[in-house]
């Protein structure tokens, strides 16, 4: 990338490091991606149509983060995950195999996939703060989806018991 711009990266913070960090997220992501996808294929239930629009949704966005992590990646000289089979030892999150496709079951399963999202972002905010504006901005910008991805889901569940 441009030499400006990574120097000014360089000098605030490991970037090597910072790298190693944003392949972790890179892996959570194609992770998501696939299974919001799956199980947008797979539910039933009560509300499978709005929860069909859900989880496709939130595959999209998730894809979309992929795709800005893996540009920042190489903005910073550095290469995104090349082999899928990485991704399993990489990511933070993991993947939970929506083995039982009920609608309940498969929303809480994201559930539990944002709120580590979440976190492994909030700490990813704090270690770019004031390092590198640039990641921090786009971290910020993601955490934010994942936030609204957390609290649809939630709500689609409390839908759920009362509906
Ligand atoms: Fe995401
Ligand atoms: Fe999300
Ligand atoms: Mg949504």
């Amino acid at each position: 990338m441009g030499t400006m711009g990574r120097k000014i990266v360089a000098a605030k913070t490991d970037v090597t490091k910072l790298i190693e960090t944003l392949n972790k997220a890179f892996a959570d992501e194609w992770l998501a991606y696939y299974q919001y996808w799956v199980g947008a294929q797979i539910v039933h239930g009560p509300m499978r149509p709005e929860a069909v629009v859900e989880l496709t949704e939130h595959a999209g966005d998730e894809l979309c983060h992929a795709d800005m992590l893996a540009k920042r990646i190489l903005q910073l000289d550095g290469t995104p995950i090349l082999e899928p089979k990485k991704w399993y030892v990489a990511s933070n999150c993991g993947f939970s195999a929506p083995t039982d496709p009920h609608i309940k079951k498969i929303l809480q399963q994201n559930v539990k996939g944002e709120q580590c999202a979440i976190s492994a972002y909030e700490k990813l905010l704090e270690s770019t703060k004031d390092a590198d504006p640039i990641t921090y901005q786009m971290i910020y910008s993601i955490l934010a989806d994942e936030v609204e991805h957390e609290d649809d889901l939630q709500k689609l569940l409390k839908d759920l018991e009362i509906g």
